[in-house]
């Protein structure tokens, strides 16, 4: 569907559980009987280069068809393929390294540890980055020499079907990227269930994760899981008002709030305060909101109408318990946004701690201003959620934004600025957030189990026991 216009935009079938079954077994057979596994690191690095170039060739293509199905504005579908084809190429580069090393010990025998893949690996993505979540998982685990089993959301399959079309012609084995196409109940929990899967890699919501993480108790499976997240942003009054406005807009408008590690809390110093509130509201009500498609847009549609209810539900939950709202709160329509599911970019002062709209995600274009007066006060407010994700510090004092973000329990912080990541740099984060680090060489080690290897060069009785 397109969330523009609510209009359908093509139909996808949907694996049933007998699919799923045929898609984990091919999986299996090519873990454990095909040449994937034992291929050499650098060719199958070559398929990743390779699967790079495609996507680059056809970026503009994919980019359209991802704010077709999602909504967000055409810019940041650009932007996500340009780190899809640098994650295809980071992994590319970095796994035939990493994954060949020895630890030779003084004396016999010698010992050599090695990286080897953990076997058939189920990746099961959230709809907001639909290709670029699925190359996160795809390119660390298909470098490591996995066999994987692909469920996108059931909103957004798109892309992810097109990836795998982008893969068809490439030298891959048969079996060795499965794409499944369902809903959670159905193609996701049979994935996470399945006794043939090895390790589970899941993006979503933190209630859908605790499931994942139960149905993966069968066979203890490995499961890592990249949840969601209320990341607070603490702004001090010594940061320049206009630069903490702009970033703070892009922290918590980007793909319409939409966005896991999203900067949706403001907690901001009391002489700053007031100003900041003014000023956010002000720019917020500026942001032009239309379809992705358009160039002048600036903000895209919300996913779907269930999305949007939920939104607007925890929006009505912040009125009823007495955030003060600033601007926004209602679904846009009229003219060419009567039919798809838009929202006004909204923000509430006056917040209180204990808030639904303070500690829980509401994954919209939503942001809750705190306010406080110590650096202590601050840490307390910032850290006082169940999620750990990300956050920020605005501040002139790098010395204080370096040792507020230090204190931040979250996995990814950021001084002055927000959103920036790449490949590279693990990604993922502490509390209900999730278990363990996708991207960078954590992600690759996720991806693997570590042998240790003993070889006797000159073996000779030890006589243990007596002879
Ligand atoms: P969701 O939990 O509803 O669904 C995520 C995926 O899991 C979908 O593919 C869905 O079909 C599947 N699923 C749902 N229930 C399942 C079950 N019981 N067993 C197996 N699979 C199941 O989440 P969503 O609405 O698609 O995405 C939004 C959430 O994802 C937000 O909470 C957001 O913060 C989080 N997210 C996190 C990250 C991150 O990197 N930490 C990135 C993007 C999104």
């Amino acid at each position: 569907m397109d969330p523009a216009t609510g209009d359908p935009l093509c139909t996808v079938s949907e694996c049933g559980p007998d699919q799923v079954e045929q898609a984990v077994r091919a999986a299996r057979r090519a873990f454990d009987h095909g040449p994937w596994p034992r291929t050499p690191a650098v060719r199958r690095a070559g398929v990743l280069f390779a699967l790079a170039e495609r996507l680059e060739a056809w970026a503009d293509h994919l980019a359209r068809v991802e704010t077709l199905n999602q909504g967000k504005p055409l810019r940041e579908s650009r932007a996500d393929l340009e780190e899809v084809v640098a994650c295809l190429r980071y992994y590319a580069g970095m796994a035939p390294r990493r994954l060949a090393r020895t630890a030779p010990r003084p004396g016999a025998p010698l010992a050599s540890v090695l990286r080897e893949p953990v076997g058939v690996c189920a990746l099961i993505t959230a709809w907001n980055y639909p290709l670029l979540l699925a190359v996160w998982k795809l390119a660390p685990a298909l470098a490591a020499g996995n066999t994987c089993v692909l469920k996108p959301s059931e909103l957004t399959p798109l892309t992810s079907l097109l990836l795998a079309e982008a893969l068809q012609d490439l030298d891959l084995p048969p079996g060795v990227v499965n794409v499944v196409i369902g809903d959670g109940p159905g193609a996701g929990r049979a994935l996470a269930a399945s006794p043939r899967v090895d390790k589970v890699s899941f993006t979503g919501g933190a209630a859908a994760g605790r499931q994942v993480a139960l149905a993966a108790l069968g066979n203890l499976k490995r499961v890592a899981l990249e949840l969601g997240g209320k990341s607070p942003v603490v702004v001090f009054s010594d940061q320049d008002l206009e630069t903490a406005v702009d970033l703070a807009l892009y922290a918590v408008y980007c793909n319409a709030g939409q966005v896991c590690s999203a900067g949706s809390r403001f907690i901001v110093q009391a002489d700053l305060h007031d100003a900041f509130v003014r000023r956010l509201a002000e720019r917020a009500r500026r942001i032009v909101v239309g379809p992705g498609l358009d160039p002048a847009t600036e903000m895209g549609p919300l996913v779907g109408a269930r999305q949007r209810s939920r939104v607007l539900d925890a929006v009505r939950a912040g009125v009823r318990e007495g955030a003060r709202l600033e601007t926004g709160g209602a679904p846009l329509g009229g003219g060419r946004l009567a039919r798809g599911f838009y929202l006004e970019p909204t923000l509430f002062s006056n917040c209180r701690p204990a808030m639904r709209v303070v500690q829980e995600e509401i994954f919209g274009p939503v942001a809750v201003v705190q306010k406080f007066t110590t650096e202590e006060e601050a840490l307390d407010l910032a850290n006082g959620t169940p999620y750990g994700l990300a956050g920020a510090v605005f501040s002139r004092d790098l010395a204080r934004g370096v040792r507020v973000a230090r204190a931040l329990r979250a996995g990814v912080a950021w001084v002055n600025g927000y959103h920036t990541t790449g490949p590279e740099l693990p990604w993922g984060g502490c509390k209900q957030s999730g278990w363990g680090r996708e991207l960078g060489t954590f992600g690759l080690d996720a991806c693997t189990e570590i042998k240790q290897l003993n070889l006797t060069l000159e073996p000779a009785p030890i006589r243990w026991f007596k002879p």
